[in-house]
C-alpha cells in the first residue's frame, strides 16, 4: 500500500527573548489609512497605546453590532475580520508595552490603560456565547509566498526526489502549532496564525523544522534558530495567552466542592499572603481525578484547577490551602525565561512559597497523598 498521508504535529512548548528584527514594520490591513496616520503621528508611546486600544474597542463594538444585526451577505466574513482586527490592535498595544519595558521607557499610563481596557474587553468577550462564536468559521489564509518558501527549503535541506507541491496556510490554532500532511503529490502545511506577523526568517525556520522531520534530514541550527527564538519570546507567549483566552473554553468547574470551597479559601489566602491584591482568576475543582498533579494554573484561560481527589474529608485543609497558595503564586509570578529554559519556580517564587504557615506539614501530607 502506498504511504499516502503523513501527519506530523509539532507543538513546541513555548519557552521566551524578543526576536531579532521582529520590529520590522508590516502593513496592517486591519487599520484604515487615517488610523495608521494617527498612530504614526502620535507623539508618545502612551499615546500610541491609547490609540490602538481605542481602535480595538471600536472593532469589538462593531463586532457586537454585526452579531445583533447580521448583514445579509458576508456575515461570517465580517465577524472574522472584525475579531481579527480587534486581536491585531490589542496585540499592537501589547507589543508597544513590551518594547517600552525593554527600553525602560515611562509607559505607566499605557500599562494602566491596557489593564483597565482589556478587563472591559474580556467582560464583553465572555458574554458572547459559544454558539455565537461558532458562527465565526476558522479563519484561514494562505501564507504569502509559502509554496516557493517550502520549495527552497526542500532543496536547501537536500530532500530526496522532486519537490512536491506545497499548500501553506495560516490556521487559528489555540497555541503555537505547525502541522504538515502529505497527500499524494501535495503537501499541506498549516502554521499557527500566531506566526502571521513573524519575519520571513522565522517562517523559514519553521519550514526547515517540518521538512527535516518528514524527510528525515538534518536542519542546521542556523536555519531553525530564528523560529525557536521567536517561539520562546515573551512577546509570542503573551500573544498566545491572549489568543487562548478567546479560543480555549474554560473547563466547566465549580469552586465549591463537597468539602472545600475554593472561592472562600482564595479570599482567605489572598488576604493573608497577598494583602488582598491578587486578582481572582477562574478557580475550580478538576472534573476528574488526576494521577500526577495536585493543581495547575493555565495563564491562557487564566484558570486555577485543583485535583478533585483532594476534595474529601480525610484530606487536611492545610494541604488544599497549600496547593491553592502555590497556584496563586503562579498567578503572581508569570513564567519567564532564564537563559534557555523556562522558569516556573524561580528563586523568588520558592522563597515566597516558604511563607506558607504550615509549609513543612502540608508538603508531608501531599507526599503521603501522592503515594
Ligand atoms: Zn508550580
Amino acid at each position: 500500500m502506498k504511504r499516502s498521508a503523513a501527519l506530523l504535529l509539532l507543538a513546541f512548548t513555548v519557552l521566551a527573548a524578543p526576536p531579532v528584527g521582529a520590529g520590522a514594520q508590516q502593513q496592517k490591513d486591519y487599520l484604515s489609512a487615517v488610523e495608521a496616520d494617527k498612530i504614526r503621528d502620535a507623539e508618545t508611546v502612551n499615546e500610541r497605546i491609547k490609540l490602538f486600544l481605542t481602535f480595538a474597542d471600536d472593532r469589538l463594538k462593531k463586532f457586537q453590532y454585526e452579531l445583533e444585526h447580521p448583514s445579509s451577505n458576508r456575515h461570517g466574513d465580517m465577524l472574522n475580520s472584525l475579531l481579527n482586527a480587534y486581536v491585531g490592535c490589542v496585540d499592537d498595544a501589547a507589543d508597544l508595552i513590551q518594547l517600552g519595558l525593554e527600553k525602560q521607557d515611562n509607559i505607566r499610563q499605557g500599562i494602566d490603560l491596557m489593564t483597565s481596557r482589556t478587563k472591559e474587553f474580556l467582560v464583553v468577550l465572555e458574554k458572547l456565547s459559544t454558539k455565537e462564536m461558532k458562527s465565526c468559521r476558522p479563519n484561514t489564509s494562505m501564507v504569502p509566498g509559502g509554496g516557493p518558501l517550502f520549495q527552497r527549503m526542500f532543496t536547501r535541506l537536500g530532500c530526496d526526489g522532486r519537490p512536491p507541491r506545497f499548500r501553506v496556510e495560516f490556521y487559528p490554532y489555540s497555541s503555537l502549532v505547525l502541522t504538515i500532511r502529505r497527500r499524494e503529490e501535495v503537501v499541506y502545511v498549516r502554521f499557527s496564525d500566531l506566526l502571521q506577523r513573524a519575519p520571513r526568517a522565522v517562517l523559514e525556520g519553521a519550514a526547515a523544522l517540518l521538512l527535516a522531520r518528514v524527510y528525515r534530514r538534518k536542519a542546521s541550527r542556523e536555519l531553525t534558530e530564528p523560529y525557536l527564538e521567536y517561539a520562546r519570546s515573551n512577546r509570542t507567549r503573551g500573544r498566545m495567552n491572549r489568543m487562548r483566552r478567546g479560543r480555549v473554553r474554560l473547563a466547566a468547574t465549580n469552586p465549591r466542592g463537597e468539602h472545600f470551597d475554593l472561592d472562600g479559601l482564595f479570599d482567605q489566602l489572598n488576604g493573608k499572603y497577598f494583602a488582598g491584591q491578587l486578582q481572582r482568576p477562574h478557580i475550580g475543582w478538576s472534573t476528574r481525578s488526576w494521577r500526577r498533579q495536585f493543581g495547575c494554573y493555565d495563564p491562557g484561560p487564566n484558570q486555577i484547577l485543583l485535583n478533585r481527589r483532594m476534595d474529601r474529608p480525610g484530606v487536611p485543609a492545610c494541604a488544599v490551602e497549600y496547593v491553592l497558595f502555590h497556584e496563586m503564586l503562579h498567578v503572581k509570578h508569570p513564567t519567564r525565561r532564564s537563559g534557555c529554559s523556562m522558569v516556573s519556580h524561580s528563586r523568588e517564587f520558592r522563597e515566597e512559597e516558604k511563607r506558607f504557615a504550615e509549609f513543612e506539614r502540608a508538603r508531608r501530607i501531599l507526599d503521603r497523598l501522592a503515594r
